[in-house]
């Protein structure tokens, strides 16, 4: 069983982060992540609001964070934890390929997209509906695409399939965008229809895609004929280990967590989406940096 002094649960903006912080602070790091480091940070197709970089790819972000926080810290991908419990002081880590130990546990395990939770969605996964434009995009050019949601990746969902070659229709369950005003400014400009007040009853097709029904809200059924529907509802917290731990959660499954990214249980910290607040990429980074400089001071006070 190989010992760290800090694993890093979730291998994201926060966690790489992180785990710079705490390796170039001489303590052993191991990231774990079940998937391809970057997680839903892979997946955004344009970032133009992190300092230092302008219009450029989630993709692109990461690939360079990845190997700058490879110089000081071990990144074990496709590697899923399975179960982290706490025995004389330290954590054992139980992850899908061994068994690890750890000073401290910093969680960042960022979140997954919500479904809609309607009639064909799961049926056509694959087949027509897609969480992500980055990745499915190019096999809807020229075709017509619904995407659904009226916050910020929403909103650069559809510009992106848009500038793609999609014919889009962006279809909101209220009368008002929750997206930035800069966003909305861009779907007006790129005169993208919107269908406001209006949700998504049932996507249907066979075995593809081929249209919509939608429900506004006085009543109102239609349908719309489309190849293809991209779901940008907001997120849902990966919070497993955490219930593990019986860390506190907010009402919404975040983890709560003081401004040092303190969780309440001893040399256990939590960063970036899975906490909940503020959804953006530099606030990912700040809470890994806060969680690794926590961690740090933890470790060495109790040395
Ligand atoms: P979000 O901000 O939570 O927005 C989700 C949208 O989906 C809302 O418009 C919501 O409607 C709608 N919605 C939720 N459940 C629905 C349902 N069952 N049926 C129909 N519509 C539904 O999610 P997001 O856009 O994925 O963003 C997630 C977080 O990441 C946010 O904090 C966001 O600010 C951040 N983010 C930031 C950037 C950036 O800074 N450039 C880019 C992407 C994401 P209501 O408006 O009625 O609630």
């Amino acid at each position: 069983m190989e010992n760290y002094d800090v694993i890093i649960v979730g291998g994201g903006p926060a966690g790489l982060t992180a785990g710079i912080y705490t390796g170039r602070q001489n303590l052993k790091t191991l990231i774990l992540d079940k998937e391809l480091a970057g997680g839903q940070a892979r997946e955004v197709p344009v970032i133009d609001n992190y300092p230092g970089f302008s219009m450029v790819s989630g993709l692109e972000i990461i690939e360079k964070t990845k190997s700058q926080t490879s110089k000081y810290a071990d990144i074990h991908e496709f590697e899923e934890v399975l179960d982290v419990f706490n025995e004389n002081h330290s954590f054992i880590v139980k992850t899908s390929k061994g068994e690890y130990t750890s000073k401290a546990i910093i969680l960042t395990t960022g979140s997954r997209h919500r479904q809609l939770d309607v009639k064909g969605e799961n049926e056509h996964l694959g087949k027509g509906v897609s969480y992500c434009a980055t990745c499915d995009g190019m096999f809807f050019k020229g075709k017509d695409i619904l995407v659904v949601g009226g916050g910020n990746t929403a909103a650069i969902d559809a510009i992106y399939l848009k500038d793609l070659g999609c014919n889009v229709t962006l279809v909101h369950r209220r009368d008002r965008l929750r997206c930035q005003k800069y966003l909305e400014d861009q779907l007006i400009e790129s005169k993208i229809p919107i269908i406001w007040n209006t949700t998504v009853e049932a996507i249907e097709g066979e075995p593809l895609v081929s249209n919509v029904k939608l429900l506004n809200k006085d009543g109102t059924k239609s349908e719309i004929s489309v190849n293809g529907v991209f779901i940008a509802v907001g997120d849902i917290p990966h919070n497993k280990i955490a219930e593990k731990l019986n860390l506190k959660l907010s009402d919404d499954g975040s983890i709560l967590c003081d401004k040092y990214q303190r969780t309440g249980l001893c040399n256990v910290y939590a960063a970036g989406d899975v906490t909940g607040g503020l959804k953006q990429w530099i606030v990912a980074c700040g809470e890994g940096a806060v969680a690794a400089i926590s961690a740090y001071e933890d470790i060495i006070k109790n040395s």
